[in-house]
């Protein structure tokens, strides 16, 4: 059991941290080209395994064919395939795409549900697309604990979980629910340009002093 005085502390230290990634990242913010709560979500089943600049690539011509998702639900997932082959899992994706909009037009009238239960109940929405779009389009806080998030949040020290259910746990913690949604961001820009997992570039990172993974390597050497 923490004091108070530690817990002070650890308030600081993270507020510190918090800002310092916020001061590195200032244009953090969703990398997914979406315009709707539909196109958020096709656009999330389709990250997986894959980066969001091919995802980008590949939505515009997608959503010019189907541009709703009752569109989409209509259509069989042979024809969707063409249009996402690049990402990965075309397959899989194409089927859940599809079953995911037929969803939505026959239990959701049409409409993307705004609750983790709905977005949860769809075809190939865990908890961290769910996390995503309830963030990112319909401005509910969440944290979406994905590769990156999971790797630097534990090696600064802001976490200190085994997986990523742990994790997000801890996250909600430790951040302000105000903070949720862009703390995502900016762990997630961290991890792409600053904290990589091979080779992470401490020299450049505005919070190395605060860093329990730094501290660690530093003692190691
Ligand atoms: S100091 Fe190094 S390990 Fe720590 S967050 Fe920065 S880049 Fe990652």
């Amino acid at each position: 059991m923490e004091t108070k005085a530690e817990k002070k502390d650890i308030n600081v230290w993270r507020r510190a941290v918090l800002d310092g990634l916020a001061e590195q990242h200032p244009d953090a913010a969703p990398e997914l080209d979406f315009t709707s709560p539909y196109e958020l979500l096709i656009a999330t089943i389709l990250s997986a395994q894959c980066t969001d600049k091919q995802v980008n690539k590949v939505t515009p011509a997608l959503f010019r064919a189907y541009p709703t998702p009752a569109d989409l639900a209509k259509a069989d997932p042979a024809e969707i395939e063409p249009y996402i082959r690049s990402c990965g899992f075309y397959h899989n994706k194409a089927a859940n795409i599809v079953s995911a909009c037929r969803d939505i037009a026959e239990r959701f009238g049409g409409e993307v549900p705004s609750t983790r239960e709905g977005l949860e109940s769809l075809a190939g929405v865990g908890r961290k697309t769910a996390s995503v779009v309830l963030s990112n389009a319909f401005g509910v806080p969440a944290i979406a604990v994905d590769t990156h998030v999971f790797r630097v949040s534990n090696r600064i020290g802001l976490a200190e979980a085994r997986n990523v259910e742990e994790t997000e746990k801890q996250l909600m913690e430790a951040i302000p629910q105000e903070e949720w949604s862009i703390a995502h961001h900016w762990l997630i820009f961290h991890g792409r340009r600053v904290c990589s997992a091979k080779k992470p570039a401490c020299a450049d990172c505005m919070i190395k002093d605060l860093c329990r993974y730094h501290k660690e390597s530093e003692g190691d050497k």
